[in-house]
């Protein structure tokens, strides 16, 4: 989970661009806080009889470009400060691959994994019934994000259906197939980390057969991270995990590159491997911090945030010519004031690494509007073709401007948020921007 001061550190990042670009102070005021907060209150029945009541929200943090989007955690450490957080780095993620969608997240304070099927649902279902007046496919535009699943998203589509009385699969994305989800969703995420990969490959001029990657994490992102590292030719030496039991991470290998699809299938739905297993099929299983370890070329943080440090840099293998941020938010801003400096090491700035996701989910809201749907390859044609026009997008202005990779990718989302807002007259059209 996110620091209390999330929301704060964002702010700040900004506030840095604002001076880069020279902002105009009424557009800074209107990017530096959500547009829209709400605040529910959700009394569900359990299944003992007794009512509990939680605390839920939803807020959207710019929609001049479209309806706005993002996932809906269920967490219990979940804060308002993270909300609007996320919600402020989704309109980056969403104008930086050029979706014409705004940002927005929400939440609910609660451990889904106290809750069983039915308090699930019901909770689920009164979320709908309080925010609904809120969302829809032309508005804002919910999906599963931690603690939430596909099947959830079926209920919250199926209490709006309801509640309007015509059919709108769209109102919510990441749903399971068959009720409206699409082909490609589970492994976009990951497949979309892998073609920003290839590209910053191919950008250095090093061939993929002889790169090898140590990624963190072996849950949705990572296995589809390694599974499409692999098809690209190259080796992945070690994949690491948390386990549940023991409350310990672990770091699975086989020196001579693992087999993700066989990892893949003694894992769990939570992300953890089974370590017995491993070890009696050729793998050793050392401790949970040996992948930043490995010598690689590739290293793929892809598990939680805040654990590239300015002390674990000083660890990583001289190898390292690339850092691809899969997690949101995996790097400090310590290690990040390093890397900044550090030209050897191209580092793949989070909401353009991971935005596979929430461009399938696009895609998703595509096909629920025209009720026609496509198959897989077509919709990994067009999240690779959107992925790589971003990926060349952020190279070019980083070459152009001289300025770091991650300062790029901001540059291009806030200029495409603000002149959104200036075209729409929210703001003057001559307010000034570099
Ligand atoms: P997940 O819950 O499916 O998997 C998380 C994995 O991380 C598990 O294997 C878990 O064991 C491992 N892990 C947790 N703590 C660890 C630790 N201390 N050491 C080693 N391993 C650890 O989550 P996910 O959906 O794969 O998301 C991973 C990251 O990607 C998160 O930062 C998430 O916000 C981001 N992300 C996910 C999506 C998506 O579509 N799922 C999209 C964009 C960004």
């Amino acid at each position: 989970m996110e620091e209390p001061n999330f929301f704060a550190a964002v702010q700040h990042q900004l506030d840095e661009f604002a001076k880069m670009l020279k902002l105009d102070s009424e557009i800074h005021a209107l990017l530096r806080h959500p547009m829209r907060e709400l605040h529910v209150l959700l009394p569900v029945r359990m299944d003992d009889g007794s009512t509990r009541v939680f605390q839920g929200f939803r807020i959207q943090h710019n929609d001049a470009r479209g309806p706005a989007k993002g996932g809906i955690r269920f967490h219990p450490h979940e804060s308002v400060d993270t909300i609007r957080a996320l919600s402020m780095l989704m309109t980056w993620k969403c104008a930086l691959a050029d979706l014409p969608l705004g940002g927005a997240k929400g939440g609910v304070i609660v451990d889904p994994a106290t809750l069983s099927e039915g308090e699930k649902e019901r909770l689920c279902r009164c979320w709908i019934r309080e925010a609904w007046k809120n969302i829809g496919h032309l508005v804002d535009i919910p999906a599963p994000d931690v603690g939430t699943t596909p099947q959830m998203m079926g209920w919250m589509m199926d209490e709006y259906i309801k509640l309007r009385g015509e059919f709108y699969p769209g109102v919510v994305t990441g749903k399971p197939l068959g009720i409206g989800g699409s082909l490609g969703r589970k492994e976009a995420t990951g497949f979309g980390a892998i073609i920003t990969v290839r590209e910053a490959l191919k950008h250095l001029r090093l061939d993929p057969k002889e790169c090898r990657a140590s990624i963190m994490g072996f849950g949705n992102v990572a296995q589809y991270v390694a599974i499409n590292f692999v098809k690209t030719g190259g080796k992945v030496m070690g994949v690491s995990y948390w386990n549940r039991n023991d409350r310990k991470s672990y770091t699975i290998t086989k020196r001579d590159g693992i087999d993700p699809c066989f990892l893949q299938s003694i894992t769990d739905q939570y992300g953890s491997i089974d370590n017995k297993k491993a070890l009696s099929n050729g793998y050793q299983v050392e401790d949970g911090d040996a992948w930043l370890l490995k010598e690689v070329e590739v290293l793929v943080p892809a598990a939680v945030e805040g654990v590239i440090t300015g002390e674990t840099l000083k660890k990583i293998s001289p190898k390292v010519r690339i850092i691809a941020e899969a997690a949101n938010g995996p790097t400090t801003p310590e290690a990040d004031a390093i890397l900044r400096k550090n030209s050897n090491i191209f580092v793949i700035p989070d909401f353009l690494c991971n935005a596979g996701g929430v461009i399938c989910s696009y895609f998703e809201g595509v096909q629920n509007n025209m009720n026609y749907y496509w198959d897989e390859e077509e919709v990994n044609q067009k999240i690779e073709k959107t992925m790589v026009n971003a990926f060349r997008r952020v190279v070019e202005t980083a070459t152009e401007e001289k300025v770091y990779l991650r300062d790029a990718a901001y540059i291009i989302a806030l200029k495409r948020v603000i002149t959104a807002m200036k075209l729409r007259g929210w703001v003057r059209s001559d307010a000034a921007l570099r």
